[in-house]
């Protein structure tokens, strides 16, 4: 018998999305992967990897990508926090803020990962309810005051952006910190960063894995003022950004025009896909992501999951009560969303 902590013991843990085996024949729209390769100078870099990279531990601060977040970002390096992805960020906030009885606030539906972080610390989670257009529950969560409240933005799964004078309204009156994770900024119109210079409760969240094509590679970075980094540094691993993360994403960050030529794509290929399932009498949410959240003309969206699994094609579908008639379906390249309307034609005609 082993004994875990109480609500260790309760708890479910986060169930990721699907991954098939690599080589599986399959359209995988679940996961909000970038459908383009990395820069190409990632992987010119890769080719000249030194042994002694590897045989040595890697920088406990991080500084090679660090300095090429700062240049890129336009902040002081001492704003800067790298991490083993932006989970592992929003896990050291976690610890950092939250124990037994600690609020944890967020508007939903969001990304889940928040729920299971405030379970591994017991804290109590306090969900605002979206409304149907995910206006930004500014007033409800500024009245929960929580130790830690959470923004997904745009968010993941409606693929909505908040307003910035909502976020910073929240930021000016919240005595906890505000975490904005901007995991898909990269795919809109306009940012948060600038919060970060004028409140210091507020932490941005940035990855390299859905804008730089670098899921595999788990590089996350926090923007904060360095009093907040100061701290959250004393509980990080002390090695927790790789030797293959700090160099390829240093390189990845600085090849600022393959990421935005790809996002480019990626956003054209949104547009379209959205006017498409809007003919198809879908309901398209507005997305600034790489992603669109819909529901089906007949509501039913689990079974239009499974049919489309059937026929090869992964997106991601959730039961549970606000999401059951809705799906999320990851951008992907120009022949995989054809693919993709070809046989929703299909599934949504018979
Ligand atoms: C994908 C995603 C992340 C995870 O980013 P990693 O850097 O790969 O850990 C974080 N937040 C949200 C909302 C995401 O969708």
């Amino acid at each position: 018998m082993v004994n875990f902590r109480k609500n260790i013991q309760k708890m479910q843990g986060y169930v990721p999305g699907e991954q098939p085996p690599s080589g599986a024949q399959v359209i995988k729209l679940n996961t909000n992967e970038n459908p383009y390769p990395p820069s190409p100078e990632v992987m010119r870099l890769l080719l000249t990897f030194e042994a002694d990279w590897l045989r040595r531990y890697p920088q406990p601060d991080a500084m090679l990508v660090r300095e090429a977040a700062a240049e890129v970002y336009g902040v002081p390096v001492d704003c800067i926090m790298a991490a083993n992805g932006s989970d592992e960020m929003l896990a050291i906030l976690a610890r950092a803020f939250l124990d037994s009885g600690s609020k944890v606030a967020y508007p939903a539906p969001t990304y889940s990962l928040y729920t299971n972080l405030a379970e591994m610390q017991d804290a109590d989670v306090v969900e605002i309810p979206y409304n149907e257009d995910y206006d930004l529950p500014v007033q409800e969560l500024l009245e929960v005051q929580a130790n830690l409240t959470f923004v997904c933005s745009p968010n993941n799964p409606s693929g909505t952006l908040a307003a910035n004078s909502d976020l910073e309204q929240l930021a000016a009156g919240l005595q906890g910190v505000l975490v904005i994770d901007e995991a898909y900024c990269d795919f809109a119109e306009q940012n948060a960063l600038e919060l970060v210079l004028r409140h210091e409760n507020v932490i941005v969240l940035r990855t390299l894995s859905k804008g730089y094509s670098l899921a595999g590679l788990r590089l996350g970075l926090g923007i904060a003022a360095p009093e907040l980094l100061a701290g959250l540094a004393k509980i990080k691993d002390s090695y927790n950004v790789d030797a293959f993360a700090l160099r390829l994403g240093a390189a990845a960050l600085r090849d600022q025009a393959w990421m935005r030529a790809q996002a480019t794509e990626i956003k054209l290929g949104r547009e379209e896909l959205a006017t498409a399932l809007t003919n198809l009498g879908c309901k398209v949410w507005p997305s600034q992501a790489n992603f669109l959240m819909i529901t089906p003309p007949n509501s039913d969206a689990g079974s239009l999951y499974r049919h489309l699994r059937e026929h090869g094609i992964i997106v991601r579908y959730w039961d549970e009560p606000r999401l059951v008639d809705k799906m999320r379906i990851t951008v992907g390249s120009e022949d995989e969303n054809q693919v993709l309307l070809t046989e929703l034609k299909e599934l949504l005609r018979s």
